[in-house]
């Protein structure tokens, strides 16, 4: 489908019973005129007039179409390649337009999107001609010390989380970038500089209330919905639009000892076998990222490590000492450092601003193997613009049952990227390719993926990689929604209905 504009009645649209406008409807609907929609079974449905204007006056928020104010920006994420117009925008401004949101879109069976953060690779926070529910206007986060929760609304990103929690000394698991959505980000898993001590961001997620297919806004906890409590841990947006997430925080200084050690390029042989092995054996308290990086615009190629211990600070320099010593650092801004700052430290100026192609899968271990593999293909394959990252697991991540949460990689010990970003507006071609070729050299030494990375991936590969976990999250998923109105995740198919 095209470029939305605004669209007259008519043409081969769907019949669909009217939608209850008499619940809301009083003004006059001049200003909004009838839509073709996309429905998840990709046929058209007409939306007319008087239901959108119902739907207008029925929220707080935004209800925004192509040409809108606001629009453009709304309908974007934040890979550049992904380029797509919903027929319309719902910025809701609370749960109660979440529900009358989620109301109208399960009476025409739209295609829907719901986006927090815009981060997913894949493009999961829009879609083309259908409905996006959009939750930027849904941000904040308010703390309670005493009981050392936080509770935060459904379309926060990750600072505001780290910001208002070290304000009080406390903390819990969030990403290594800080404009990345909570929502996006929990839902998935949430790996980070503190998820080897802490566990992922999931498995400190106390409750969420969240509104489901049917329209009902529920909580979900130990005591309540335990099933939805159970799935939304690992099982994406499949569930339905969370509102609000409740924390478990944890005391934690806000200095931390941290930053980015650089090797010569040349030494990355030496640098990731170090690493391998570096990672066998490391306190919970320390998380070692390994970039190699070929920046765009001709910059110099790096190879580093980025470092958090947050443990004693007596410590440290001992922890520490192997990384400075096995090689001779090109440069080392490992340093005491503000835990916030340090978590803005990979942001980009513009989250916008690049294209991307990313593809990644987990690894139990470091192999010989994996690292003559990386190393085999790096120096002819390296285009400007194109990383390999390895982001650390392990700790208190494998504490947990695999059985316990939605999540079922518990065993990992990296998540591997490889990944190609470029200026927007370059041709993505030869970016994708240099990706997509490097990653079939090594996606054989990986075992499983991280759900919110998945980009261009069989849907059917996407089920399995729930392991032994999907046959009850399909269970949760067709007790809450069982036409699949949330299936633009990474996707778990209801069993059909009777
Ligand atoms: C630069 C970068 C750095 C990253 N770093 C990390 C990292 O350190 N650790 C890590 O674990 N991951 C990381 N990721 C991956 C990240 O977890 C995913 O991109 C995640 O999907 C981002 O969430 P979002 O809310 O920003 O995305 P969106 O695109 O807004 O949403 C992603 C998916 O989540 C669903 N969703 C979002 N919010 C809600 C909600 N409130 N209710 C229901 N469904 C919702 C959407 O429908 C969609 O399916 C990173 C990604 C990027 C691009």
């Amino acid at each position: 489908m095209k470029r939305r504009t605004l669209l007259y009645a008519g043409m081969g649209a769907a019949a669909v019973a009217p939608y209850p406008i008499w619940r809301y409807y009083s003004g006059n609907q001049s200003s909004l005129a009838s839509i073709n929609a996309v429905s998840i079974l990709g046929g058209e449905v007409l939306l007319d007039a008087f239901a959108l204007a119902a739907l207008a006056k029925s929220i707080k928020g935004y209800l925004l179409f192509s040409g809108s104010e606001g629009y453009e920006i709304a309908r974007q994420v934040r890979n550049r390649t992904i380029d797509k117009y919903p027929a319309l925008v719902a910025q809701c401004a609370s749960a109660v337009d979440v529900i009358e949101v989620v109301n109208f879109a399960n009476h025409y069976q739209l295609l829907t999107a719901v986006k927090c953060g815009g981060h997913n690779i894949a493009g999961n926070g829009t879609c083309e001609g259908g409905l996006l529910i959009d939750l930027s206007l849904m941000q904040g986060v308010a703390v309670d010390p005493e009981r050392r929760m936080a509770s935060v609304l459904g379309g926060s990103l990750l600072a505001e989380l780290d910001e208002k929690s070290q304000a009080h000394g406390l903390v819990t698991t969030a990403g290594t970038v800080s404009h990345t959505g909570v929502g996006g980000l929990t839902l998935g898993g949430g790996f980070g500089r503190l998820a080897r001590r802490f566990g992922l961001t999931s498995d400190n997620l106390l409750a969420a209330d969240i509104v489901t297919s049917d329209g009902e806004l529920r909580r979900a906890s130990v005591d309540e919905n335990p099933d939805l409590y159970w799935a939304l841990r690992g099982g994406g947006g499949n569930f339905g639009v969370v509102t609000s997430f409740d924390f478990q925080l944890h005391p934690m200084d806000r200095q931390v000892i941290g930053g980015e050690i650089y090797y010569p390029y040349e030494k990355a042989k030496e640098v990731i076998s170090f690493y391998a092995e570096y990672c066998q054996d490391m306190p919970d308290d320390l998380y070692v990222d390994l970039v190699i990086f070929a920046p765009p615009f001709g910059l110099k190629s790096a190879l580093y490590l980025d470092v958090c211990y947050s443990g004693h600070p007596k410590d440290a320099a001992r922890v520490l000492e192997p990384l400075r010593r096995f090689v001779k650092p090109l440069k080392d801004e490992i340093r005491p450092v503000d835990y916030v700052a340090l978590q803005k430290s990979s942001d980009d100026s513009d989250p916008r601003g690049t294209g991307q192609h990313l593809k990644s899968g987990f690894v139990k271990t470091i192999s010989k193997a994996l690292v003559d593999t990386l190393i085999e293909n790096l120096e002819s394959n390296m285009l400007r613009g194109s990383m390999a990252f390895f982001q650390q697991a392990g700790g208190a991540i494998r504490e947990i049952a695999t059985s316990a949460t939605a999540f079922p990689h518990r065993e990992i010990s990296h998540n591997l990227t490889i990944g190609a970003v470029w200026p927007s507006g370059l041709d993505p071609e030869p970016h994708a390719a240099w990706a997509d070729s490097y990653w079939n050299k090594v996606k054989g030494f990986t075992d499983g993926f991280y759900t919110n990375d998945a980009y261009g991936v069989d849907p059917v590969q996407v089920q399995t990689n729930y392991l032994t976990n999907l046959d009850r999250l399909v269970d949760v998923k067709s007790k809450y929604d069982p036409a699949n109105l949330f299936r633009i995740n990474s996707n778990i198919r209801p069993r059909p209905q009777a």
